[in-house]
């Protein structure tokens, strides 16, 4: 019998182990795959490290400052801005908030104007964390129209670039969660560790104790104190169990209706000279399937063996037909922007995700971890925001209160 059972070794259920092992409570998580680290884990396939789906971390992220050890993760950052492929042409735009020169770079590209940088300036004063958002909720879609943008740096820089952060092409997602991101990635730097994502997790896990994570064991069942086990086992917990198995999961163990998905698709390329930078390349023109292209091995060297170049093409959502399809389409899209090099490209592999986020609209935000019932606490994204740090949160949340209902236990 363990004090606490987590069921889900994700990055919510491992900071909600994490900390209440650091209370010295005896946890025991359980997890249905063969790792640790949920929807952020890494591969190396051919000496290349390919994370699942693209993913990036925003080192302003409060609470990944909180629970991570930052500088242990070795943090390789992209470079501010983007290149945009609109009409023809890739024009590069710098970050307007940090580098001035980039303001007339952005009006010659034809991507920003006195209006922009108005729009820009007032969002950087509005923009506040979700738990201090007052404004009145909105979409994010209505949101960048009521700041003020032209319909340039909304529709060929903007929208591709929060399609990829949303997996929402359309961005019907609340304006709360796209003024905290913005404030994010205008505060700090868009980041991924030097061995993969998948490092996040790896550094979660090694603070809990050898043997107290079980992996390749699926939770079927919640009972008031215990949990059966697909084998038939059933593990009894003392204090609490928390369910942190990924929004779909957790509603379906919890009994509860579940979020709309939110897919995404990653192309991940071999090539022998980079095609980019460190900037991330945006499709400005929004025809697909490719919405975005990052050279990770620009960023990052270790992604690559020496002399190569990997190169992750992530499309919003599930792009119709088969691989072959798909190969076949990005590739005749990242020519344009690239050239016929772009033929020479290996495929190292194609990750479709059909449950990579929840659907964010108005309204939806979760208000954090909770108790289902007397002994069973909810947690993981789909209780914050779709996010790393929301799962870190939910994970931050749920030990907080287990741990509380142990003090009012006690007395
Ligand atoms: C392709 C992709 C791109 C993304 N991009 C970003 C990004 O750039 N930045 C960002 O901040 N966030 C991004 N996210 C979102 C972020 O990864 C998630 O919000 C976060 O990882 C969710 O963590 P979690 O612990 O709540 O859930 P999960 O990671 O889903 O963990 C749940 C765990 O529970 C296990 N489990 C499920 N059911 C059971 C069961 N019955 N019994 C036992 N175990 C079970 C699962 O195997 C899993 O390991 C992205 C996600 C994906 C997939």
């Amino acid at each position: 019998m363990a004090d606490v059972i987590v069921i889900g070794a994700g990055l919510a259920g491992l900071n909600c182990a994490g900390l209440l092992h650091a209370h010295g409570l005896d946890v025991e998580v359980v997890e249905a795959s063969d790792g640790v680290g949920g929807r952020v884990r890494t591969d190396v396939v051919d000496g290349f490290r390919l994370d699942r789906g693209f993913q990036v971390l925003f080192d302003g992220y409060p609470e990944a400052q909180r629970a991570l050890d930052l500088d242990a993760l070795d943090l390789k950052a992209f470079l501010p801005g983007a290149d945009i492929w609109w009409d023809g042409r890739m024009r590069t735009i710098g970050h307007p908030l940090r580098d001035p020169r980039s303001i007339p770079q952005a009006a010659r590209a034809g991507l920003g104007g006195p209006a922009d940088i108005k729009a820009a300036a007032k969002w950087l004063r509005e923009a506040r964390p979700l738990a201090t958002a007052t404004a009145p909720e909105i979409t994010a879609d209505e949101r960048l129209r009521q700041l003020g943008f032209s319909e340039p740096v909304r529709e060929h820089l903007l929208r591709p670039l929060y399609a990829g952060v949303f997996l929402d092409a359309s961005l019907n997602v609340s304006s709360h969660l796209i003024d905290q991101v913005f404030s994010q990635m205008a505060s700090g730097r868009t980041v991924v560790p030097a061995r993969g994502m998948g490092a996040i997790g790896e550094q979660l896990a090694a603070r809990l104790p050898e043997g107290s994570i079980q992996l390749g064991e699926h939770v079927e069942q919640l009972g008031k104190d215990s949990v059966t086990l697909a084998s038939g086992a059933t593990l009894t917990a003392k204090h609490a169990i928390v369910v942190a198995a990924g929004t779909v999961d957790t509603c379906a163990l919890a009994g509860v209706a579940a979020p709309e998905p939110r897919g995404s698709t990653c192309l991940w390329f071999d090539a022998i000279a980079a095609p980019a930078g460190k900037r991330i390349v945006l499709d400005g023109d929004q025809r697909g399937p490719v919405n975005n292209v990052a050279v990770m091995s620009a960023v990052a060297p270790s992604y690559a063996p020496p002399g190569r170049s990997l190169i992750a093409a992530s499309c919003v959502g599930l792009p119709p037909g088969d691989d072959a399809e798909l190969e076949a389409a990005a590739r005749a899209q990242l020519t344009a922007w690239f050239g016929s090099r772009v033929h020479h490209w290996r495929l190292l592999r194609i990750d479709r995700i059909e449950w990579a986020q929840h659907a964010q609209p108005p309204g939806s935000l979760g208000s954090g971890a909770r108790w289902l019932r007397d002994g069973i606490v909810l947690s993981g994204d789909g209780t914050e925001n779709a996010s790393i740090d929301g799962a870190l949160r939910s994970g931050r949340r749920a030990a907080d209160l287990v741990l509380a209902a142990k003090v009012r236990q006690a007395q």
